[in-house]
C-alpha cells in the first residue's frame, strides 16, 4: 500500500510529470485503484449565489469588478432559491452542493448569517454542502462548521512564486492562513488550481509541492483548465492541450493518493475520450450543472450518459466522512466576533485590460 508523502519536492514532482504518458497513467491508475473505486466518481453541483462586483483582481476572473466583462451580478441569492436548486441537482444526481460568492473574505453579519442558513437548509436535504467565500476567520470557519458545512474550497490556484503575476490584491500565504482557520474545525478542505495561465511545468509542480505538505492533504483537489474570458486579462491566452490536463490529473492522483481529485473548468473543451483518460488517470469527482458559476459547463444529461457509455456511478453523500450535523441558529456557541483581519494587499501590479476598458466604454 502506498503511503502519504508530505515532502514531495519540485524535482520529484516534475520527473513524474515529464515520465512517458503510458508509465505515468499505469502509475496513477494504480495508485488510484488503491485508495479509490475507480468506477464511482462524486458530483458536485456549483451555485453562484452572489455573482460579480469582486473586489479582487484575480487575472482568470469574469467576476472581478475591474474588469470589463459580460457578467451579469446578483445580489446574495434567498435560501429558498437555493434550497430549489439543492433539490434540483440531488434529482439529478449530485452529491454536494458548493456555493460560491465572489466576495475578497467574508464580513459577520446579515448576508453571512443568510449563507449559514443556507448550510443548515443543504445538509437537511442530506447532501454536502461546501462553500467558497474567500478569506475566513477561524471563528468563521467555527460559525460554518456548526452550521453543517461538510467542505470549504479555497484554491492556492498556482505555485506561490507565479501567484504574484495572477493575483496583486492578496498573497499566497493568505490561503494558507485561511485554509488553516479551516483546518481549525472538522470542516474539509478542497483547494486546487488552475493550469493553463501561462505559468511553467515548474509552477505545476509547485503547486502541488504545496498542497502535498498540507498535513492532512485536502481532501479534494480541483484542477481547472483556463477558461479565456473576454475581457479579462487573460482572454487572448491558448487554451491548453488535453495532454497537459491527463498528466496534471496523473500527476496530483500520485501526489496526493487519498483526494478527490476533481475535474473542474475547462470540460466543455475536452472530449468524452479525453474526460475518459482523465478519469483512468484518477479523477474522480466533476461539477454538474451547465455553468460554473460564470462559465459553461456540460450538461448534466450528456455527463450521465457518458458515465453509461464508462460504467461510471455518481457517489453516494457522506462515504468519505460522516455527515455533520446541524446546529440552529438559536443554540449557535459561536457569536459573531465582528473581526476586522489583516488580510494582507501586497500591491496592485497587474497590467490592467485597457483594451477592454476602451470597448465598454464605447458601447
Ligand atoms: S476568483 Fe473569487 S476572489 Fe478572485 S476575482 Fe473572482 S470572485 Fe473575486
Amino acid at each position: 500500500m502506498s503511503t502519504i508523502k508530505h515532502d514531495w519536492t519540485k524535482e520529484e514532482i516534475l520527473a513524474t510529470y515529464n515520465k512517458p504518458m503510458m508509465e505515468l497513467l499505469y502509475e496513477a491508475a494504480t495508485v488510484h485503484r488503491e485508495f479509490h473505486n475507480p468506477n464511482q466518481v462524486q458530483v458536485s453541483t456549483l451555485l453562484s449565489i452572489k455573482t460579480g462586483g469582486c473586489p479582487e483582481d484575480c487575472g482568470y476572473c469574469p467576476q472581478a469588478a475591474r474588469y470589463h466583462t459580460d457578467i451579469e451580478g446578483n445580489d446574495l441569492m434567498t435560501v429558498s432559491h437555493v434550497k430549489a436548486q439543492a433539490l434540483r441537482a440531488k434529482a439529478s444526481g449530485s452529491s454536494r452542493v458548493c456555493m460560491g460568492a465572489a466576495w475578497r473574505n467574508v464580513k459577520d453579519g446579515a448576508e453571512f448569517d443568510q449563507v449559514l442558513e443556507m448550510v443548515r437548509t443543504i445538509n437537511k436535504l442530506d447532501m454536502e454542502v461546501c462553500c467558497t467565500l474567500g478569506m475566513i476567520t477561524e471563528n468563521q470557519a467555527k460559525r460554518l462548521a456548526e452550521a453543517g458545512l461538510y467542505a470549504y474550497n479555497h484554491n492556492l490556484d498556482t505555485s506561490e512564486d507565479y501567484y504574484k503575476d495572477v493575483i496583486s490584491t492578496r498573497a499566497f500565504q493568505d490561503r494558507l492562513d485561511t485554509i488553516d482557520n479551516v483546518r481549525k474545525t472538522n470542516v474539509t478542505v478542497c483547494s486546487g488550481g488552475i493550469i493553463g495561465m501561462g505559468e511553467k511545468v515548474e509552477d505545476r509542480a509547485g503547486m502541488l509541492v504545496a498542497l502535498a505538505s498540507l498535513s492532512p492533504q485536502p481532501e479534494s483537489v480541483p484542477i481547472n483548465a483556463l477558461v479565456a474570458v473576454e475581457g479579462t486579462p487573460m482572454e487572448e491566452i491558448e487554451p491548453i492541450s488535453i495532454w497537459e490536463m491527463i498528466r496534471m490529473v496523473a500527476t496530483t492522483r500520485i501526489v496526493m493518493p487519498q483526494t478527490q481529485v476533481r475535474l473542474s473548468a475547462g470540460r466543455t473543451e475536452m472530449s468524452r475520450e479525453g474526460q475518459a483518460m482523465c478519469f483512468f488517470a484518477g479523477a474522480n469527482s466533476i461539477f454538474a450543472g451547465d455553468k460554473l458559476l460564470t462559465t459553461p459547463n456540460p450538461d448534466v444529461n450528456e455527463d450521465m450518459e457518458m458515465f453509461k457509455l464508462l460504467g461510471l456511478q455518481p457517489m453516494k453523500p457522506f462515504v468519505k466522512k460522516a455527515q455533520p450535523e446541524t446546529v440552529e441558529a438559536s443554540e449557535s456557541k459561536h457569536v459573531p466576533l465582528g473581526e476586522k483581519p489583516r488580510w494582507s494587499r501586497p500591491g496592485h501590479t497587474i497590467e490592467r485590460n485597457e483594451e477592454a476598458k476602451t470597448k465598454a466604454s464605447i458601447k
